[in-house]
């Protein structure tokens, strides 16, 4: 039987999720990624990742993929042709309402499995909002930990790959190897940033920025090395963490 939650009839929802279920969550974007990548990159990510996780321990953990939300908060590439975003209410409130539809099925768990570093916060906030009115355990999970969030980015990179760098380019490569255009980009790695202790992606201070705010191409790292195999490296690894996180996730308790 699929494990792709629209795939079933309500009769087969109602027989097969239960207190037990996972019910996976994943969140994409329509956003500008520079000229080098389309705007569908986040939500491929998000939308490949979970597919292949599912394919992976689905069965084993009782792992139900629910349709991939493509449009999400990405309103710091509000100035670029393309862009398609959702105010912060908005994600807010459509979070909302399908938390209260997912506990209707039974489910208890809920995984959000964000490919949009602009969504993070947002979405930690509804991990609470979520557990207080409707009672479901919550996760937020990542294909890769944003590096403005404390992720990995590579060392030419200064730890700047935030948008459209180095791994997110050749993950999309592996996924998508037809719909990349390296000939397109150059390096935009905002070195000036690289000065400070503190004011910095994955600082101790935060700061509010656009994806203009850099340069014009709206870009931040160094694609220029990116490969497919790159990628497919970095998809794999995810894949591999991911699992092991839905095994915890799949006995998380309290300990109340
Ligand atoms: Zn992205």
């Amino acid at each position: 039987m699929s494990r792709c939650y629209e795939d079933l009839s309500g009769p087969e929802i109602a027989t097969n999720i239960s207190p037990s279920s996972i019910l996976l969550l994943p969140v994409g974007a329509v956003e500008q990624h520079g000229p080098h990548l389309p705007l569908s990159v986040d939500h491929v990510i998000a939308h490949e990742t979970a597919t292949a996780l599912v394919d992976e321990c689905g069965d084993r953990l009782d792992v139900w993929q629910l349709p991939t939300i493509s449009i999400s908060k990405s309103n710091e590439h509000a100035w670029s042709p393309g862009t398609l975003y959702l105010s912060a209410e908005t994600l807010m409130a459509m979070l909302r309402d399908i938390g209260r539809s997912i506990s209707a099925t039974g489910a208890e768990r809920l995984v959000l499995l964000n490919g949009h570093g602009g969504n993070t916060t947002h979405l930690e906030t509804a991990l609470r909002e979520l557990r207080l009115e409707f009672g479901l355990k919550t996760f937020l999970m990542h294909p890769m930990i944003p590096p403005a969030h404390g992720g990995h980015s590579a060392e030419h990179e200064m730890g700047m790959g935030i948008h459209g760098g180095l791994d997110e380019t050749s993950v999309f490569m592996h996924l998508r190897p037809n719909e990349v255009h390296l000939d397109k980009a150059g390096r935009r790695v905002p070195e000036i940033l690289d000065q400070n202790d503190h004011v910095k992606f994955g600082g101790s201070v935060s700061f509010g920025w656009l994806s203009n705010d850099f340069n014009p191409d709206g870009y931040i790292g160094d694609p220029t090395g990116a490969t497919a195999e790159h990628g497919r490296q970095l998809f794999e690894q995810s894949i591999t963490t991911l699992s092991k996180a839905m095994e915890e996730i799949r006995t998380f308790d309290f300990g109340r």
